[in-house]
């Protein structure tokens, strides 16, 4: 079995990667960082969005695992003081088994400009917002007018994403097991002519929404923990990812619930 880890710039994070390298060493786990099995992040939630965006044309074959080097992380099930109890289930899994995987949708972006059509995957979310002026643009929803934005911006998140920068904008949590995706306004300015819903929609698999914003806007995008300035956009579908997943290794359960607790409820 072959596995790669995408760790965080800090002492912890890089110590953590030399001791699980000296872990499995010799136990059938090969270090290999252009076509690995297994992924593993060791940091924080954007460092498991990193290793993501690093391997996304991969995801039919890979399976991610997450150590948290800061505070829970909803991406990462392992404490760094488990680090040999992981070690030591992964050598398990080289020596003959089945990695056990969950599986969740991931967000479909597919931005459309005069020289062509370019599509990428969000774990988390994607993000459109004006740069010199507030972002003008049309929603439709499978292919109807539904709305005509002002305002900061828009949010189209996964499931997983929704406790992210959709929970700031007062978007619902959603179960990962479902196949939606959360469409959330940034800040919409309403009055006769840009009138909104002002609440988040979340749309099926077999649903999916078009952005057209004003012609040669000047826009901020954003997928997941990246960010890029475009002035040539000429529409935009999101949709469910609809012929792939994103597949965690599951080593031992960490129901979704209780990380939403952990992370925004439990004081001890
Ligand atoms: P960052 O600004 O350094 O960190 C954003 C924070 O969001 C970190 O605390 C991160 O956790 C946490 N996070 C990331 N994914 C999450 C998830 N699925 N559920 C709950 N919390 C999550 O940026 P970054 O580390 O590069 O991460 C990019 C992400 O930041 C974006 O995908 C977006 O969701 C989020 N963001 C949020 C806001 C907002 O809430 N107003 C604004 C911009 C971006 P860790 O500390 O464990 O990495």
């Amino acid at each position: 079995m072959r596995y790669t880890v995408v760790e965080r710039d800090d002492d912890l994070s890089r110590s953590l990667t030399e001791q699980f390298h000296r872990l499995v060493q010799g136990h059938g786990l090969i270090a290999d960082e252009h076509e690995p099995d297994i992924v593993l992040s060791i940091g924080g939630d954007g460092t498991m969005l990193q290793a993501f965006q690093q391997y996304a044309k991969q995801l039919n074959r890979i399976a991610f695992v997450g150590i948290h080097t800061g505070h829970l992380g909803f991406f990462a099930d392992w404490k760094p003081d488990e680090i040999e109890r992981l070690a030591e289930m992964m050598r398990l899994q080289a020596a003959g088994g089945e990695i056990p995987v969950v599986m969740y949708p991931v967000l479909e972006i597919q931005i459309v400009t005069e020289a062509g059509m370019e599509t990428n995957l969000a774990l988390n979310e994607f993000t459109l917002k004006g740069v010199e002026h507030t972002l003008v643009a049309q929603l439709n929803i499978n292919d109807e007018m539904f709305e005509m934005f002002r305002g900061d911006g828009i949010c189209i998140s996964t499931p997983m994403g929704s406790t992210a920068y959709n929970k700031s904008l007062g978007g619902a949590m959603v179960h990962p097991s479902l196949e939606a995706i959360q469409v959330a306004e940034i800040a919409s300015i309403n009055n006769r002519v840009y009138r909104t819903l002002g609440s988040s929609v979340i749309l099926p698999k077999h649903h999916h929404c078009d952005i057209y914003p004003r012609t040669k806007q000047h826009m901020l995008l954003s997928l997941d923990h990246l960010y890029v300035q475009r002035g040539d956009v000429v529409s935009i579908r999101c949709r469910v990812a609809p012929d792939i997943k994103v597949r965690f290794a599951r080593f031992r359960p960490f129901p979704f619930w209780s990380r939403v607790r952990e992370a925004f409820i439990a004081t001890n």
